[in-house]
């Protein structure tokens, strides 16, 4: 399939790749000249802009960008996608954005004869990089149902969570959860430790009692627990902080929208504000932990 792909980042980037590596042939822009450089060697075709991928044959277009600022101006600016693209080319947001952003720009992609999928991802840049993402996806169940195998190609779940905006609800509804457990694993942690538990002793109780989460047994916060998360390396690279308190703000603010109290996700992102405000903020978001440790293990 001829597919045009815009924001070639940490996530986009890959993604693209296993696109073409799946056979797909691609048109691509991004700001960004050394992102260009890499998909361009990859084998994709270069736009010089938006419009230029709007204009190109495609049947799809898949964008990959930072933020709902972002999306609104590649899709909705007079530059952007909606000005130029064919009526029946389909569209697949990925980004990260809020739900009523999302409800939004779909709306007009189908007021201009568009379909419209929002398909935000987990699984952080080794998942885009193996192609295990998992897709969360919004819009009709037919759309889903075309846009299914191409998404495959990049991801291993691919849900369909309802009508337009969904995808993001899930997405958010999950981050925020995983904001929440974050702390309260490392809350505990500490506590145990500081009460004179061995980490590790305590980390295994945990797992096989009712405490264990995805934060206490996949990617615990306490340096030396497990070989591979991002407490045993320093807290480099895994998810920045400052993703973490991006994904916090979409959820207290959708939730500020409909009257939704969520208490614990507010206070948790006023827990990673004050971290990232002390200068933490590219840190892994399970570096929180450092909040209460008494000192440094
Ligand atoms: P990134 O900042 O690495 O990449 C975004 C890319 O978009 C950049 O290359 C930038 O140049 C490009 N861009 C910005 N404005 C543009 C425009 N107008 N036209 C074309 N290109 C433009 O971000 P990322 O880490 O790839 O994340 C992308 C999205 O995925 C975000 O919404 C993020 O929240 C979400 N996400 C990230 C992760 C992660 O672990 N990094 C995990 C899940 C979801």
């Amino acid at each position: 399939m001829f597919i045009g792909f815009l924001g070639l980042g940490n996530m986009g980037g890959p993604m693209a790749l296993n696109l073409l590596k799946a056979g797909h042939q691609l048109i691509v822009f991004d700001l960004s000249a050394d992102a260009m450089a890499r998909a361009v060697e990859a084998g994709a075709s270069a736009a010089d802009s938006p419009v230029a991928v709007a204009r190109a044959p495609v049947e799809l277009i898949i964008t990959m960008l930072p933020a709902a600022i972002h999306v609104r101006q590649v899709y909705l600016g007079s530059q952007g996608l909606l000005n130029h693209v064919r009526p029946g080319v389909m569209l697949i947001d990925s980004s990260t954005i809020d739900p009523m952003s999302a409800r939004e720009v779909a709306k007009a992609a189908q007021e201009h004869g568009n379909p419209m999928l929002d398909a935000p991802v987990s699984g952080g840049t080794g998942g885009a990089a193996a192609g295990t993402l998992t897709f969360m996806v919004g819009g009709s169940a037919a759309d889903f149902d075309r846009a299914q195998p191409i998404l495959a190609t990049m991801g291993k779940n691919i849900v369909h969570c309802g009508d337009s905006g969904n995808g993001q609800v899930a997405k958010v509804a999950n981050n925020m959860l995983l904001g929440i457990s974050m702390i309260g694993v490392a809350e505990a942690m500490s506590l145990g430790v500081s009460l004179g538990m061995d980490p590790s002793v305590l980390a295994g109780v945990i797992n096989t009692s009712s405490g264990r989460c995805w934060s206490s047994d996949t990617y615990n916060p306490y340096p030396g627990v497990l070989e591979n998360a991002p407490a045993s390396r320093g807290y480099s690279g895994g998810f920045g902080t400052d993703l973490m308190l991006k994904d916090l703000g979409l959820a207290t603010e959708a939730a500020k929208q409909i009257r939704q109290p969520v208490i614990l996700g507010a206070l948790a992102q006023q827990l990673y504000q004050r971290f990232s405000a002390d200068g933490h903020g590219g840190l892994d978001f399970s570096a929180i932990i450092q909040t209460y440790l008494r000192q440094q293990p």
